[in-house]
């Protein structure tokens, strides 16, 4: 708990709620930051909770315990073994509470050190009982895209790292076992890094994701950004580790009708086409045996035309992601339907591919050689904390 404070993930577990449940077994005291000096005082100091206790808004002011506490900002700090109970799940660290400006909703937030961070990620995003050195890669993956997060977006908002796929799965002490703990002691520190457009060499979003079906995408095709580790590459490794299901996927059929008003729903600007008539491929990657699509071309009644990403094109009609798996399909016209034939790998494909990292460790690879093979061109650099 003694890291510098920069080594401190904020990550955002409650988004916009009026109330929660909160539960400590030990000791705590609820402080507030004082925003001239930057340092926490202490409001009210409590002993153990022998049940769990409501977190509401009464009044548009937090209250705990039937105690009031006005201020805008609040954290609970929990004595040793620093773990809080937030809504049935176990974290470490603190949490946070946060009311909007109008008083109407708080976000929490858990303030927790990186590498307790990163154990509560790694087990949620990768299976313990997975080869050692493929936890390692995980762990150093999660570790760079998290810092990278936080420096890039962290201080024009409350919190860094968000608690799912969205950023990285993190599912606090439940996700932790001895395994997931070894992988992230024996990587303490370790970050991706590579050079930056000017000059210098710094850590990049090392993106990852489950199955790529055969061949890694170019992070510019997906998220906009280039960094030379993330520009794609064959990978050979996920088809006997991946589930049939998931390396190939079935069909999945959505109604005209309904395609439309998602996509209108997620983008404002596709109303100005009135109404879809048609989708057509207007970019794809070339994987060798298979493309993954990259730019979907939308035309309207009027005549109009649009286009998006086929990551955001996907996950606008299906947002789980869970019927279409990844943007490597064939979209078929059906009249009433638009089908999606011929689908394989699961997620957006940039980075590590986490299947893959386990059928390379099978094979006996390095956490090393897995992560200069996912991330080409890359370095691994530790962080003194
Ligand atoms: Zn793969």
């Amino acid at each position: 708990m003694d890291i510098d404070p920069q080594y401190w993930v904020r990550v955002l577990l409650l988004n916009d709620v009026k109330n929660c449940t909160l539960h400590i077994s030990s000791a705590f005291s609820i402080d507030n930051v004082d925003p001239n000096l930057q340092t926490q005082v202490q409001l009210a100091g409590l002993d153990r909770l022998e049940n769990p206790i409501n977190i509401r808004l009464i009044d548009n002011e937090i209250t705990i315990s039937g105690r009031t506490f006005p201020n805008k900002e609040i954290i609970i700090s929990p004595d040793e073994p620093y773990v809080f109970n937030l809504n049935g799940r176990n974290y470490r660290g603190k949490l946070k509470l946060i009311t909007s400006p109008d008083g109407s909703s708080f976000d929490a937030m858990n303030i927790v050190p990186i590498e307790s961070y990163l154990a509560g990620v790694a087990g949620a995003e990768m299976p313990d009982y997975w080869e050692p050195e493929a936890v390692k890669a995980q762990v150093i993956a999660a570790r760079t895209y998290c810092l990278y997060t936080k420096k890039r977006f962290g201080s024009n908002r409350n919190w860094d790292v968000g608690k799912t796929a969205a950023h990285q799965v993190y599912l606090g002490v439940s996700a932790e076992s001895a395994a997931i703990w070894n992988a992230v002691n024996q990587t303490t520190g370790m970050v991706l890094t590579c050079k930056q457009n000017d000059g210098t060499e710094d850590i990049f979003p090392a993106y990852y994701s489950s199955t790529c079906g055969g061949h890694t995408e170019n992070s510019k095709n997906v998220f906009g950004e280039s960094f030379e580790p993330l520009t794609g590459v064959p990978c050979s490794y996920c088809k006997d580790v991946a589930k049939p299901k998931f390396f190939f996927w079935p069909m999945a059929q959505f109604d005209k009708p309904e395609v439309t008003n998602k996509l209108f729903q997620r983008y404002e600007k596709l109303k100005q086409l009135d109404d879809i008539t048609d989708i057509s491929v207007a970019g794809e990657s070339n994987c060798g045996d298979f493309s993954r699509l990259t730019m979907i071309e939308l035309l309207g009644s009027n005549g109009n035309k649009e286009f998006l990403r086929a990551e955001d094109f996907r996950l606008a009609i299906d947002s789980t992601g869970r019927k279409i798996k990844s943007a490597c399909f064939q979209l078929v016209d059906l009249d009433d339907s638009w089908a999606f034939l011929s689908g394989r790998g699961w997620g957006h494909g940039v980075g590590m591919c986490q299947c893959g990292a386990e059928g390379m460790a099978r094979e006996g690879k390095t956490a090393r050689q897995i992560l200069s093979h996912y991330y080409p061109g890359s370095k691994i650099l530790t962080i003194k904390y």
